[in-house]
């Protein structure tokens, strides 16, 4: 690697103690970003633009205090990261977790510039949270502890500002609580936040966006190596919308879901999930061991997916849930595919490993862009006042994730024909984001 690269990672690390997740992101991004920049354009190096987009525009953090149920004061504290602005309002999601710390926060927003500027939608990037735990909280105390995070939140965002989502711990029935209190405060009904209801300004296909997209990209990327997705066994991790969603269009485009999973444990189903074991699965509110009482499945508890044979696994939880091990463990198996319906979810390990194989593999801000591209076209809808059909929605994903994988390509081929979908993730996402910060100077 340059002098550059180890003088900036050295820059970035010096700056941002105990921020080990988004050190991560940056390193990553930047293995394939600086050689670009040596060759292709030097000037950004005096121009300082690299430097520029580690550096969040702003960075928010407030205190939210809540009553919960048995009338005790909560102190939580929340966060929105307004990372970049180049190519239009800050847009990323909120996460309600406790494991929410700025580090985990400044890595989303980060990966989110690069993930928004490959829609090629005018989207800026931010993400935001608190270290709220809503895990075994009542449907009031969620309500509550949306109102009071809201009322902290909405001075600093905007239907033209910055426009939050969903993200883990943050689904539909949290946004309707945020928009409600936004609306309260602001007096106006506006696309503040995407992920709204269907019948309150929301876009059809938000919530299927993420699962969908990435099995789009998955049968694009399949289909360019000459293979499809027609028989092959899928091992996803997760439990939730995006995992959900992942396997429902897995299974529609003729593959064989095996397992899902959370931090408890996984169900391996060996004869494949349908969609009634999925609905199922969701019926059991976490205890996912429930499902052998009803399915003829086997339940690992404390185990993570990637030990199943697969021929692709999917990892749709969280960061850094699939490890070296997994990695090398998936190879021995036959498995040719990885693509992240989560946010990092493979460690820098991992992915080394896996890039060093002849494994397919999809990074997460290329295929798991399908749920912030839905979330921009939602917000075309509010501006435009209007609501465009499902199917209408679910075409222009579709094309948005195939120009995904186009750009991948574009940018990630070499001489002899194989494609790096990161390093094609990386330049193709930063161009754009660069070329918008030179033209807007010193900011
Ligand atoms: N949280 C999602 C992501 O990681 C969606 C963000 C959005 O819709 O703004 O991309």
């Amino acid at each position: 690697m340059s002098e550059y690269f180890q003088s900036f990672i050295d820059y970035v690390a010096a700056r941002n103690p105990n921020q080990a997740e988004f050190i991560q992101a940056v390193k990553e991004v930047s293995s394939d970003v600086i050689p670009y920049i040596n060759e292709h354009a030097p000037e950004l190096i005096n121009l300082k633009l690299l430097e520029r987009m580690v550096e969040p525009e702003r960075t928010i953090s407030f205190r939210v205090v809540w009553l919960d149920d048995n009338q005790q004061v909560q102190i939580n504290r929340g966060y929105r990261v307004q990372m970049n602005s180049a190519l239009g309002p800050y847009k990323g999601g909120l996460r309600f977790a406790p494991t929410v710390n700025l580090s985990v926060l400044k890595f989303l927003a980060f990966e989110q510039i690069f993930k928004n500027s490959l829609t090629g939608l005018p989207l800026g990037a931010g993400k935001g949270g608190a270290d709220f735990n809503p895990k075994g909280r009542s449907d009031n105390e969620i309500m509550r502890f949306c109102q009071s995070f809201m009322t902290e939140l909405y001075r600093h965002i905007g239907s033209d500002t910055d426009v939050p989502a969903g993200d883990i711990g943050v689904g539909q029935r949290e946004i309707g609580y945020l928009f409600g209190q936004y609306k309260r405060l602001q007096n106006n009904f506006t696309g503040v936040l995407t992920g709204k209801g269907p019948a309150w300004g929301g876009s059809f296909m938000r919530p299927e966006a993420t699962g969908f997209g990435l099995l789009y990209f998955v049968e694009r990327m399949l289909y360019e190596n000459g293979d499809s997705l027609k028989g092959k066994k899928v091992a996803i991790s997760g439990a939730g919308n995006v995992a959900y969603y992942a396997a429902l269009k897995a299974i529609a485009l003729g593959a064989k879901v095996v397992t899902i999973s959370n931090s408890n444990g996984t169900i391996y189903d060996e004869s494949g999930f349908t969609l009634e074991k999925l609905d199922y699965v969701n019926s059991l509110n976490r205890n996912l061991e429930a499902y052998t009482a009803r399915y003829a499945g086997e339940y690992h508890a404390g185990k993570k997916p990637w030990q199943f044979t697969c021929d692709i696994a999917l990892p749709c939880a969280t960061e850094n849930e699939l490890n070296e091990q997994d990695a090398e463990l998936l190879l021995k198996n036959g498995c040719i595919c990885i693509a992240e319906g989560a946010n990092m979810p493979c460690t820098a390990e991992a992915v080394e490993a896996v890039l060093r194989s002849d494994m397919l593999y999809a990074p997460g801000k290329a295929a798991n862009a399908g749920g912030v591209a839905v979330s921009g076209l939602e917000m075309s809808q509010n501006r435009l006042g209007q609501q465009w059909p499902a199917d209408a929605v679910d075409n222009q994903l579709k094309k948005i994730m195939h120009d995904i994988h186009d750009t991948c390509v574009h940018y990630g081929k070499n001489k002899h024909g194989k494609i790096n979908y990161l390093k094609g993730a990386n330049i193709g996402g930063f161009i754009k984001v660069a070329e918008a910060m030179k033209s807007q100077g010193l900011v």
